[in-house]
């Protein structure tokens, strides 16, 4: 999805809307594969000020997750706040500026590379996922296995009890 600022910037002093889709089938996380179930909605504009294109707007969309616990799959709602200032020129000491090429923005570079921040490091299917049994590898979440997997830690046994109670 490339995007043509080159007549924003004749202009001086302009703004474009940037309200499309970005169907896209995966991105690469790190080595790991995640895959979009639904295009990317991007809805934004980009205004042109003093030689620094000011993108900003909301990226939606949904992936596909594994879950860090018991390796099941799920999928996660993601809205992103996009806010980007980028130049086609190199001379700027602004390490925060993107450097793009004026008439072939890449947008989909920019929404993946917030996405990839966005995506937390300790991905859950649920707050209470029991995960994989350590010891048969039993997904605990649909189904129990005989393995004896009460002998944890004396202290959280204590705990255990305290809640047990209330
Ligand atoms: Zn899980
Ligand atoms: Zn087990």
């Amino acid at each position: 999805m490339y995007i043509d600022l080159s007549e924003l910037k004749n202009k001086k002093h302009g703004r474009k809307e940037l309200n499309l889709e970005i169907c896209k089938e995966y991105f690469n996380d790190n080595g790991e594969i995640v895959k979009f179930l639904r295009p990317i909605k991007f809805n934004g504009s980009v205004r042109y000020v003093d030689g620094i294109f000011d993108l900003t707007g909301k990226a939606e969309t949904e992936v596909l997750l594994a879950c860090s616990r018991c390796n099941d799959s799920f999928s996660k709602s993601i809205s992103i706040d996009i806010k980007e200032k980028l130049s086609d020129t190199i001379n700027n000491d602004d390490a925060e500026i993107i450097l793009i090429d004026i008439d072939k923005l890449n947008l989909y570079q920019i929404i993946e590379n917030s996405l990839v921040l966005e995506l937390p490091v300790k991905r859950l299917c649920s707050e209470s996922c029991k995960g994989l049994c350590q010891q048969c590898g039993t997904n605990l979440n649909s189904s129990e296995c005989k393995c004896n997997n009460e002998d944890i830690d004396p202290r959280l046994a204590k705990l255990k009890e305290l809640f047990s109670n209330s």
